[in-house]
């Protein structure tokens, strides 16, 4: 495909593009990094790390092996250039649904959601978004940038407007971004599971965009991101969140902040391939 590079495949993502439902890319962009850089790194990493697990799920009771899901690689982006990289990712997400299919895409940075929900708001203008996330992200300007990691849910809000963003998870922000999420947002403190139970429940049908921000995870499971929050979610609760949205219309996913170049351990990125299998097969496993 053109505009991709791709070494190594994601386990078990192997269908042909034809016949993919999924097709799972890397958008390997960190161009608002704030603390530590580096998430440009996040696929190949996430890649590499998959082939330690197995394509077969216990807790879904499905198998890579049975589901639609191409790997395409990673998008090539001209670092450095914001709005070109975000216009890259924004062409792929509009490709793929021309093409009839859904995605997984693996950050790079928060930021590279923008395109992604603006893209797949075309297709379902009433859908909701599910951000799973450490931080609010409903910052209006941070370092005096509308586009940032620190933003990126702001920018998403003015798409969708109220009552449609909810938030799982978060346990950092500014006394502003509280505030707003109280008015403008569903905002979930600290928990995830339980709250989603409660969401799925009302969405009721509705297409629903993921967007996983895994610095939600206690950065003792998951030390390479760009922004670590202590506290947090474990590693578990994190795969039975991705293993709830088997019975909700999910129409896009991203997963996004892994950050490898502090992952000396390779916990970050087993984690987060992990992550990615569950959602993968809560989506498009049989
Ligand atoms: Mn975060
Ligand atoms: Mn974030």
């Amino acid at each position: 495909m053109t505009g991709f590079v791709r070494a190594g495949r994601f386990l078990g993502c192997d269908a042909p593009y034809e016949q993919a439902a999924w097709v799972l890319f890397g958008v390997p962009f960190d161009g608002t990094a704030s603390f530590q850089p580096g998430s440009r790194f996040g696929p190949p990493r996430i890649r590499e790390a998959s082939w330690n697990l197995e394509t077969y799920s216990p807790r879904l009771g499905r198998d890579l092996a049975a589901a639609a899901v191409h790997d395409a690689g990673d998008l090539e982006l001209p670092l450095g250039n914001v709005a070109a990289s975000l216009a890259a990712a924004e062409a792929a997400a509009r490709r793929f649904l021309a093409d009839g299919k859904r995605w997984i895409a693996l950050g790079g940075e928060h930021l590279v959601t923008l395109p992604l929900v603006r893209a797949a708001l075309e297709r379902w203008p009433d859908l909701v978004v599910a951000h799973f996330d450490a931080h609010a992200d409903l910052r209006d300007t941070y370092l005096g940038e509308r586009l940032s990691h620190a933003t990126v849910l702001r920018r998403v809000w003015e798409l969708v407007g109220d009552g449609r963003l909810f938030q799982f998870g978060i346990r950092s922000g500014t006394a502003e971004e509280w505030a707003f999420a109280a008015a403008h947002a569903r905002t979930f403190p600290d928990a995830v599971v339980e709250p989603l139970r409660a969401a799925r429940a009302a969405w009721a049908g509705r297409p629903v965009y993921v967007t996983f921000d895994v610095d939600v995870i206690d950065p003792a499971f998951l030390p390479g991101t760009g922004t670590p929050e202590p506290g947090g979610i474990t590693a578990g609760e994190a795969f039975e969140a991705a293993a709830l949205f088997r019975d909700v219309e999910v129409v896009g996913i991203d997963v996004v902040e892994t950050m490898p170049l502090h992952d000396t351990s390779q916990r970050t990125a087993l984690v987060a391939a992990k992550l990615v299998r569950e959602f993968a097969l809560a989506v498009a496993g049989r």
